[in-house]
This record gives C-alpha cells, structure tokens and sequence, in this order.
C-alpha cells in the first residue's frame, strides 16, 4: 500500500497515511484538521543520481561516477581525520 505524506496546516503536524486510493476526508491525527496538503516524499538519494545519470551521455557519465567516487573518497578522508584527531586525545 503506497504511503501518503500530508502537513496539518492548523496545528503544522506531519503525519503518514496509508491508503490504496485517493482517500477522502483523510483527517490530521492530531487536531482532527481537515485542512491538511500533502506533502511529496523526497525519493532516496540513489535514485537522484541514477535519474541524473541517465540524462547524461558518454564522457558525462564518466565525469559523474568520477565525481561521485570522489565525493566518497573526500567523506572516507574526513572521517578517518576525525578518528585520527580522536585517537591523539
Ligand atoms: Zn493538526
């Protein structure tokens, strides 16, 4: 069953609902609000880069997944840092 995400714009509580169809009268679990929006999930990070990716041609996607290797390699370096500085003390 997909999962909605909605905003209550009364009392600005998030809340998840589950439901197979476009559910009418869907209520906030707090306040009882039928003034709510939905809220749009933000897909997972992975699939922003492989949506990314698929835009791009040829040495594009050569320069991204460099890019990316790069990301992970800068994110190793500092966290081993801070293990280092942590260690030292
Ligand atoms: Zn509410």
């Amino acid at each position: 069953m997909p999962l909605y995400q909605y905003k209550c714009n009364r009392c600005q509580n998030g809340f998840e609902v589950r439901h197979s169809y476009r559910a009418l009268g869907t209520k906030c679990v707090l306040c009882e609000s039928e003034d709510i929006q939905r809220v749009l999930a933000s897909p997972p990070q992975r699939s922003i880069v492989i949506k990314d990716i698929r835009k791009k041609t040829g040495a594009e996607v050569t320069r991204a997944i460099e890019e990316a290797r790069s990301e992970i390699e800068r994110v190793k370096e500092q966290k081993s840092q801070r293990v280092r500085k942590e260690v030292k003390k």
